[in-house]
């Protein structure tokens, strides 16, 4: 009898800590205070804080460097190399960026921090989990059936290159972080594997929402618009730089109201969802692509930023 008590309160406190923890999961950024690290090397009057201990396929992480007199740092992972930013001129950030093809396992970070007088390194493995991926078939209709074509894609992938190979160095966004952009439904998550006709697999690059056709979409965080125009997957679509190489997308659009080179603040309308490009209904495409990386946009709007 005692065990039965213990169990049935031992599930009801499980069930409360779940409920809790699912109130704080709301993928809306808000302004708080930087976490704890999980991980911290020191060397030589500087420290190395980790604000995770492993990365996934398609994850991004935040390292952060402090300490006196420092006047820049890069870190090598996976052969790039990306330098720090600073906001305030005392913590400088790095975001490190796994690509969703990454084979798990372990790799070698490095990072490099110039001082006024010297230059000290950190080296740290770093593992790399499997994040699951799954598979899933698209019918497409008969009159975009053409959009299956992986040389398309493979032209639309250039093209997005080229829009997102130059980017503002500092930080565009503000105190109000990142967002998501529509409050419809989640629908097709980041990452999956998607046979299109039962006859090629291509990879979803961004996460889906049932938004329907002329449902406004915000822009996910402050930035400058660096695409508005159309492309032949996407559809309508636009890409705002976020600064650090950070930059967000929106697809199959029915509407756009924003311009190439415009500003915005987080949360803005830039258009209007849709059915454009290569879509089979209406609903929303959006992506987070870090230096040429493309993320899992959801575990994105987790990651804690400075503001
Ligand atoms: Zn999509």
């Amino acid at each position: 009898m005692r065990v039965q008590i213990v169990l049935v309160l031992l599930i009801a406190s499980l069930l409360a800590v779940n409920a809790s923890a699912q109130s704080d999961l709301s993928p809306t950024f808000q302004p708080a205070p930087r976490p704890l690290p999980a991980y911290v090397q020191f060397n030589n009057g500087l420290r190395l804080d980790y604000y995770f201990s492993a990365l996934m396929q398609g994850g991004s992480g935040l390292l952060r460097i402090s300490g006196a007199d420092i006047a820049g740092a890069q870190y090598t992972f996976r052969g790039a190399r990306q330098p720090f930013f600073t906001r305030d001129g005392v913590d400088w950030y790095a975001l490190v960026a796994v690509d969703m093809n990454a084979r798990p396992g372990s790799y070698g970070l490095a990072v490099q921090v110039e001082r006024a007088s010297d230059r000290l390194s950190f080296t740290r493995e770093l593992r790399i989990d499997a994040a699951g991926f799954i598979t899933q078939n698209l019918v497409l209709p008969p009159d975009r059936r053409r959009l299956a074509d992986a040389r398309i894609e493979a032209e639309e992938f250039a093209r997005l290159a080229e829009i997102t190979a130059g980017y503002t160095a500092e930080p565009l966004w503000d105190e109000t972080g990142f967002a998501l952009p529509s409050d419809h439904a989640l629908a097709t998550p980041f990452g999956v594997f998607r046979r299109m006709n039962g006859e090629r697999d291509t990879r979803h690059t961004g996460w889906d929402q049932n938004a329907p056709a002329g449902a406004p979409i915000h822009a996910l965080a402050a930035g400058q618009v660096v695409f508005a125009g159309s492309l032949e997957i996407r559809g309508h679509a636009v890409f705002i730089d976020h600064g650090i190489g950070i930059f967000s997308g929106y697809a199959h659009l029915s509407d756009i109201e924003v311009e190439v080179g415009q500003r915005i603040a987080g949360g803005q309308v830039i258009g209007s969802s849709g059915n454009t490009g290569r879509s089979s209904g209406a609903h929303l495409h959006w992506e987070i692509v870090g230096r040429g990386i493309w993320l899992d946009g959801l575990a994105f709007l987790d990651l804690w930023l400075p503001a």
